[in-house]
């Protein structure tokens, strides 16, 4: 019995999201021929030499064409033109999905591109690694990990079961959720916990002089844990900041106020305040697997 969900997928971006969604279609058999285009043309030239989709193209146009599911897999900022170059090729029928890692603003980029006989159903598969690029897909990215469905209001119900159907192939779990409310959560469990990062690498690095490079030669294991996600890309991250700016505003908002509590905390020697927040924390800590 054939498994093939779509006919012909094309990725849209050629980086860990897509490579890994293109190796877990083939391993689970539920795309027929996958076709893939990057701006970069050295992007393309190695997604060509390790066979990561069946046929590279060397322009989007030419990827979509056909093509009964489009997987716009760019930086958030880069979807809307994408769809721009695309719209007038999607053939009647076809869905078209996205990866990005923030919803409200992806939906209002690309519905206005979105012709009559289209439906755009967006995802956000929550996870990934540190890594970005052609080399950095793996088939196993998506295993057990939760993908959110963020349908387009005008959606029909079949085609979104269907692709919660292929996300599941994927071995992911998936989940429905509006566009606010994925923004929020993520903000939170994602968006913000990046900025963070990025902060203490930055102030790590401000204090060179202070502590004569040995930051990086006893970085210890809670210094590297917690920094790991600020190697990630920065231009994909620039965008969510810039497209999330309200849930990520907000958050950050909060998290400045913990913040400050435990910097007083700190400074009038209140250790219950500490032990208990320490104490809260822990047992929410340990009852994430
Ligand atoms: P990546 O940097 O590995 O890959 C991005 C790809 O897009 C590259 O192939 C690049 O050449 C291409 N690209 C960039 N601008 C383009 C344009 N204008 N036109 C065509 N191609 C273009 O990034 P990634 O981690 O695969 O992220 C892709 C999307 O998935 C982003 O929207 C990101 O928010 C989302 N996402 C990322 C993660 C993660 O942890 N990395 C997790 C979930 C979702």
């Amino acid at each position: 019995v054939s498994k093939v969900m779509y006919n012909r997928v094309a990725l849209i971006g050629l980086g860990l999201i897509a490579g890994s969604m293109s190796l877990a279609m083939r391993r689970a058999g539920v795309a027929g021929e996958i076709t893939g285009y990057a701006r970069s043309q050295a992007t393309r030239d190695t997604a060509r030499e390790i066979n990561l989709v069946d046929r590279v193209c060397d322009t989007a146009v030419e990827a979509v064409k056909d093509a009964d599911l489009v997987v716009l897999a760019v930086p958030v900022g880069a979807m809307g033109p994408v769809m721009a170059e695309i719209e007038a090729t999607l053939k009647p029928g076809a869905i078209v999905t996205d990866v990005g890692s923030v919803k409200k603003s992806v939906l209002d980029a690309v519905l206005p591109h979105i012709p009559e006989g289209v439906q755009f159903i967006g995802t956000h598969p929550m996870a990934g690694t540190e890594h970005s690029g052609p080399r950095a897909g793996f088939a196993e990215l998506f295993e057990n990990r939760w993908c959110l469905i963020v349908p387009s209001e005008t959606a029909d119900e079949a085609e979104i079961e269907k692709l919660e159907s292929f996300w599941s192939a994927l071995g992911a779990n998936t989940e429905r959720m509006t566009p606010e409310h994925h923004d929020t959560v993520c903000a939170v469990v994602s968006h913000v916990p990046h900025l963070i990062a990025y902060t203490m690498v930055g102030v790590a690095d401000d204090l060179r002089r202070v502590t004569d490079q040995e930051v990086i030669k006893f970085s210890a294991a809670g210094f590297r844990d917690f920094t790991r996600i600020a190697a990630s890309d920065p231009t994909m991250w620039r965008d969510v900041f810039l497209t999330n700016k309200d849930a990520a505003l907000e958050i950050l908002g909060r998290f400045t106020e913990e913040l400050f509590a435990l910097q007083r905390a700190i400074r009038t020697g209140d250790g219950d305040h500490l032990h208990d927040y320490f104490t809260r924390t822990r047992a929410i800590r340990r009852g994430i697997i």
